[in-house]
């Protein structure tokens, strides 16, 4: 599949050359192919191999952006959340977040209070009203907030990626290439020069090491916190420049039972999270700024996290460095406005908001800066601009959002005859998981079940993955490494410990259905 889409690069002149295959990449592609554009998108890694895959996987408005009133953006962000949670019902869960408001607190409970109800204003009402609880009562809630000094809580609600961030910058890739995109990973931009015919753009194959020319009108730059450096190959500076912030996320075994965000602030009195991710919880997330994108998480980040969360929640034991399942560390970029300096800036007042800038004599788009969140409202600007541009371009084709479930009921009752003797609790959630994840393509892995119960077995028990699904997804999601699979695709490798799914036989099984000929060099490539 990756030979064939590696041919058609070559092979045609596309109307826009999407450069990167993170969130925001994926959205301009999945927006301008809806619109009859043909589009060509390059990554250089995985799909949401860099940035898009180290987020706190929320869908949000930001609460907090409130503090340095940035009431348009929060606005916007909230625009975004609902118009996501109506379009991905599954996939994206309405969320309760409690705001802990504990002894060391800068803000007291009815100042957070009439926060989260401007907040749920901002946001339109979509969202259930927010409350204040006394302490008596949030202890209740949650017991593991019942801390010596406890001055109340704050409900209010906003969203999250059921099954990560990266699955859902797949879901975008998805959408684009039925929409007749050319998407590929592992390949790069390394030289592009505008010609009378449009740029000619120079790609490397990073797997095949072979090299591509490729003729496109408009580029986008979507190459997130490598967004200068693309713009130099290209030649074509960006007005606006960024800062990197890292931030850092464990995952650790669930702490709370309810399927709520818990959030407190940290020493530096900065919002801090810890998220459901399964049967798991995420701690996150830190913020030190850093030069350079390729960062990983130190052991001062950790005892930073775990001292945060070991203070202010009532954990029978305290967490430690052994408790860390996986962890996360990725770069937020940061937009600098135009002439506003980088050196001396208060980097961490800096905006989260995106800038997409628009090179009208070489024809490139740049996108700078964003969320997850915002990645409609990217992809929606991202198509203004190339329309601009001069491209034909068609507007009413939905770009995003989940199948119309039209197949649904047939693999519900597909799965009830094929499952009989399974608790019915299991089932529901076992066909849940897998609509949710697969959509229209459920049928194919459901009839796979039929054919031989041992397709319906989980590969790595309790994780709601079967034998099926994962072989479907090797097959039709672009997997090109095992690591592509554990984590991206799924989230294996973040919800199993650091030896588990490594030393787990079903790894080589799973390592067999991408590559069947290298699956021993595989395993021991991750076990190394
Ligand atoms: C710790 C953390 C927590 C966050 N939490 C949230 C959250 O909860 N909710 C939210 O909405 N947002 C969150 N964000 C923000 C969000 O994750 C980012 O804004 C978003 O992922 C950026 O996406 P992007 O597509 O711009 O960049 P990226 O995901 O980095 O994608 C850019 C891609 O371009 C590729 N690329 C670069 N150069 C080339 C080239 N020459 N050729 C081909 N490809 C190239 C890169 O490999 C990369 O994959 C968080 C960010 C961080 C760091």
């Amino acid at each position: 599949m990756r030979s064939r889409l590696l041919d058609r690069l070559s092979e045609h002149r596309f109307d826009a050359l999407v450069a990167g295959g993170g969130v925001n990449g994926a959205a301009a592609a999945a927006a301008l192919a809806a619109a009859g554009a043909s589009v060509a998108l390059v990554e250089r890694g995985d799909f949401a191999g860099l940035t898009s895959q180290q987020s706190s996987n929320l869908v949000w408005g930001g609460i907090k952006y409130l503090q340095s009133y940035e009431l348009r953006l929060v606005r916007s962000l909230c625009k975004s959340r609902n118009d996501l949670i109506r379009a991905f019902p599954t996939r994206i869960r309405a969320t309760a977040f409690l705001g802990v408001i504990d002894k060391d607190a800068p803000l007291g409970r009815h100042v957070v209070g009439a926060g989260a109800g401007l907040y749920w204003i901002l946001g339109g009402g979509r969202t259930a009203v927010p409350r204040v609880y006394g302490p008596r009562r949030a202890a209740v809630l949650e017991p593991l907030i019942a801390m010596p000094g406890l001055r109340g809580a704050v409900q209010y609600h906003d969203a999250r990626l059921v099954d990560g961030d990266a699955r859902f910058v797949w879901d975008f890739i998805a959408t684009a290439s039925a929409n007749g995109a050319v998407a590929v990973n592992y390949v790069e931009v390394q030289d592009a020069e505008r010609t009378p015919l449009g740029w000619r753009v120079g790609l490397l194959d990073r797997r095949g090491e072979d090299r591509i020319e490729l003729v496109a009108d408009v580029i986008v730059n979507a190459a997130g916190p490598l967004a200068a450096q693309l713009s130099e190959v290209l030649g074509v500076p960006t007005r606006h420049r960024l800062v990197l912030s890292k931030g850092v996320h464990l995952v650790v075994p669930r702490l709370m039972s309810e399927d709520r965000v818990v959030a407190m602030f940290d020493d530096d009195n900065r919002p801090f999270y810890v998220v459901p991710m399964y049967d798991r919880s995420m701690i996150g997330t830190t913020n030190t700024r850093v030069e350079n994108p390729n960062v990983r998480v130190e052991a001062e980040d950790r005892d930073f996290l775990l001292a945060q969360v070991n203070r202010r929640l009532a954990l029978s034991e305290p967490l430690t460095a052994d408790d860390v399942i996986a962890e996360r560390a990725g770069v937020r970029p940061l937009v600098v406005p135009e002439n506003g300096r980088t050196d001396e800036t208060d980097w961490l007042s800096l905006s989260r908001r995106h800038h997409v800038e628009v090179d009208l004599a070489h024809r490139v788009v740049s996108i700078l800066g964003g969320k997850l969140t915002d990645c409609v409202n990217v992809g929606n600007t991202v198509r203004e601009h190339v329309s601009a541009l001069g491209v034909q371009l068609r507007y009413g084709n939905k770009w995003y959002g989940e199948d119309d479930g039209l197949t649904r009921g047939a693999v519900e009752r597909l799965a009830r005859e094929v499952l009989p003797d399974r608790e019915g609790t299991r089932n529901a959630g076992l066909v849940d998981a897998l609509w949710r994840r697969q959509g229209e393509k459920s049928l194919q892995v459901v009839t796979a079940w039929q054919q031989d119960p041992a397709n319906a077995e989980e590969l790595f028990p309790g994780t709601q993955l079967t034998r099926a699904e994962l072989r479907l997804m090797a097959k039709l999601e672009l997997v090109v490494s095992l690591e592509d699979l554990l984590r991206r695709r799924t989230l294996l490798s973040q919800i199993r410990s650091a030896e588990e799914p490594r030393t787990d036989p079903a790894t080589m099984e799973l390592a067999s259905m991408v590559d069947p000929g290298a699956a021993q060099a595989a395993v021991e490539e991750l076990l190394a």
